[in-house]
């Protein structure tokens, strides 16, 4: 778990030169479940981004004589419009960050946002079979891919593996049924963890290799990402490789 990251030490190290912080307005806030929600930032000087990106966010917290700083995905498509971006935020209620970003910013906040940041990307150049491996809020920058492909018009096939606890703590739980149920490219198959009965689920596990050796089967992936806590991301990815995937084809990003 991170400890806290004060604003002179960096989340991760960049290649690039540090972006500058700017003040984001926030416009809209979308309740997802019961511990998650989305908040849409007005950015004032957006930079072009690329689906899976993150940002950092940095709010001051008193008796902390710097402000605090997390890194958060980005759910939403760069394209059309990269000015409003999209942040999907799971509340840890012990944390110091996520629990006043999901339950006491209000429309018409500013908070202060930098970015973009981050290698855990795909465009339709690197094309597909996609797999997209996510849990819980692991599926905000996979669901940037899916928003994106939905916004280019492009048709690689996706599939998406999202673990969740139980139907009402999957995020973009509608959007991804209606999606689905829209465009050929995509499939949703859904593990969860705390509801060993719901049929919406077509796993009632934790991921395991067969499980993803089930999903691949179905449709051979040429490149894979997963997202989410250290130790799913890391099992995943090692299964994935045992199961023949080459290395250079997996991508990953911990939300350590
Ligand atoms: C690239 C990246 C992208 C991310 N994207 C998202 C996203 O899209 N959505 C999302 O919800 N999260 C995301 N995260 C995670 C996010 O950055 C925060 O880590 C998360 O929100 C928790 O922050 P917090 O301040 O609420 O909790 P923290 O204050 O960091 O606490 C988290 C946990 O660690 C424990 N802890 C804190 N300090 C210590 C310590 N010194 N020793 C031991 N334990 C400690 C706390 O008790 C708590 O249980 C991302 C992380 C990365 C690296």
């Amino acid at each position: 778990m991170s400890a806290e990251m004060e604003v002179t030490a960096p989340i991760r190290r960049e290649r690039s030169a540090p972006k500058p912080w700017q003040m984001g307005k926030v416009v809209e806030l979308i309740d997802e479940t019961p511990e998650t929600r989305s908040l849409r930032i007005l950015v004032p000087e957006p930079s072009p981004y690329t689906p899976g990106q993150y940002y950092n966010v940095r709010l001051p917290i008193e008796g902390k004589p710097r402000p605090i700083q997390r890194a958060y995905s980005l759910g939403s498509s760069p394209f059309p419009d990269p000015s409003v971006i999209e942040m999907g935020i799971r509340e840890i209620s012990d944390g110091l960050i996520s629990p006043i970003l999901v339950r006491q910013i209000r429309v018409g906040d500013e908070i202060e946002v930098r970015g973009p940041f981050g290698s855990f990307t795909w465009t339709e150049e690197l094309g597909g079979p996609v797999l997209l491996v996510g849990a819980g809020s692991g599926v905000v920058p996979l669901m940037a891919m899916i928003r994106y492909q939905v916004e280019k018009g492009t048709s690689h096939k996706m599939h998406l593996l999202f673990s969740s606890k139980s139907r009402e703590f999957v995020i973009y739980r509608e959007e991804l049924e209606r999606l689905e149920a829209k465009y050929d490219w995509l499939e949703v198959s859904h593990t969860f963890t705390r509801d060993s009965q719901d049929p919406a689920a077509r796993f009632h596990r934790r991921i395991d290799k067969d499980m993803l050796a089930e999903v691949s089967s179905l449709f051979n992936p040429k490149v894979a990402y997963i997202c989410g806590p250290p130790e799913v991301v890391e099992g995943a990815e090692e299964i994935l490789l045992e199961l023949g995937l080459p290395r250079e084809s997996v991508f990953t990003e911990k939300y350590d």
